[in-house]
């Protein structure tokens, strides 16, 4: 079975082909294009490229096309992406501005040049699906919540396989499986004592942290928007609502200027003054840059503030997991986040750490009681096989 994975971007197309013939699981392809004007043309070259390089005769080769979409009203999991799929994530439009309209553009061009083949998205949302409502709430009336104000939590292909490969690595293939079956039977397959507490901390050019009990996602620091939670490289992350209407009233700032600053100019980059990479930042740090110092600390303080949440929500953490480009490749940052923890049993080892980037490795000393630990995501995997599932399980 072969399943083409599509990210579909406003002006790019990436894209991974994963072949699971013979009970395999790789992924025998990737490509993607930029600065895309006319994204059928992408689509057909897209096509073409995997055509040319011998990895299929035609799309009639390929199961299914995979999406990771991030909102649709009242829809969430892996599902079928059919016109009633499609007109829920155009009700979320204002929620997703940036992802929505490429996605349900993108989406009808797929269906359109493929029309035999299934389109399946598996939602950002769908980790969080079995939160408790408390965690998901935010105190406004309930007008805005029937408006769609209130947290979702983003990044669930991610945390997905967080969940899954850490339950692996802890011993714990009970709760692994679990993950596994998650979008197909639920939260209900059972799962032996004691409980599996793990946090998984995401930190790339989008950022969030989750806490996952037992493989099932109990929350995550993205709230209604993936602008939200810890700063990003160029979103603001969490901020107090009511500092919108005291710049736009003290400065004459019109909406779309305030939403375009929140978005483009705020995060690592607002901080720092115009450093949103996290290389650039600590060089920069590095000769005496106070502002990207503080970038950088903010970002560490609001790991540590959402790490500390979960912790409690848990009551404790068999493992804290670091993923994503910033926190599978800085041992700086991943230092100051664990720093001063041993109280709480978090004991990182320094050379371990320093000695590791991009790849698994456990960075704890042996005597830590929360194991540290780095996991690669990959979340087009997680897409291709929650793809797999659903078609296997015949829906
Ligand atoms: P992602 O969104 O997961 O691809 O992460 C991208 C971000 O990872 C970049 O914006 C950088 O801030 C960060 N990053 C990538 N490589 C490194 C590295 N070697 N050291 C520190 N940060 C890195």
């Amino acid at each position: 079975m072969k399943i083409l994975v599509a990210n579909l971007g406003s002006t790019s197309l990436k894209y991974r082909l994963f072949d699971f013939s013979n009970g395999g699981e790789r992924m025998v392809a990737r490509g993607g294009f930029e600065r895309v004007t006319d994204y059928r043309v992408a689509i057909e070259s897209c096509l073409a490229e995997l055509k040319n390089g011998g990895y299929i005769q035609g799309s009639g080769d390929l199961a299914a096309v995979g999406f990771k979409p991030i909102l649709a009203k009242g829809i969430t999991g892996c599902v079928r992406m059919d016109e009633t799929v499609l007109n829920a994530m155009e009700a979320c439009v204002l929620s997703a501005p940036a992802h929505n309209p490429p996605y349900i553009a993108g989406v009808r061009l797929f269906s359109k040049i493929m029309p035999a083949t299934p389109m399946i998205g598996l939602f950002e949302t769908a980790f969080y699906q079995w939160a408790p409502e408390a965690a998901m709430r935010y105190a406004v009336p309930d007008s805005w919540y029937q408006l769609g104000v209130r947290r979702w939590g983003y990044h669930g292909a991610s945390h997905k396989f967080i969940a899954e490969r850490s339950a692996e690595l802890l011993g714990r293939s009970d709760v692994a499986e679990r993950v596994r079956r998650l979008y197909v039977d639920g939260p209900n397959t059972p799962v032996r004592e004691p409980h599996l507490r793990v946090i998984s901390c995401h930190l790339g050019g989008s950022s969030s942290v989750t806490g996952i009990l037992d493989g099932v996602g109990i929350g995550n620091s993205l709230g209604m928007t993936p602008q939200s939670g810890l700063p990003h490289n160029n979103r603001v992350g969490d901020l107090d609502a009511f500092a919108l209407p005291l710049v736009m009233r003290s400065t004459g700032m019109t909406l779309d200027e305030a939403e375009r600053q929140l978005c483009k100019e705020s995060g690592l980059k607002g901080v720092s003054g115009g450093y949103n990479d996290v290389r650039d930042l600590q060089t920069q740090a590095g000769q005496g840059n106070a502002k990207a110092r503080l970038a950088l600390d903010l970002l560490a303080h609001q790991a540590r503030h959402w790490i500390g949440s979960f912790m409690f929500q848990l009551n404790g953490a068999d493992a804290i997991v670091f993923t994503a480009g910033i926190a599978e490749n800085s041992a700086a940052l991943r230092a100051a986040i664990c720093r001063d923890t041993d109280q709480l049993g978090i004991e990182l080892d320094a050379v371990k750490n320093a000695q590791t980037a991009a790849q698994e490795a456990v960075i704890s000393t042996p005597e830590s009681r929360v194991k540290i630990m780095v996991i690669p995501t990959n979340e087009e995997l997680v897409i291709a096989r929650e793809a797999k599932r659903f078609l296997e399980a015949g829906k």
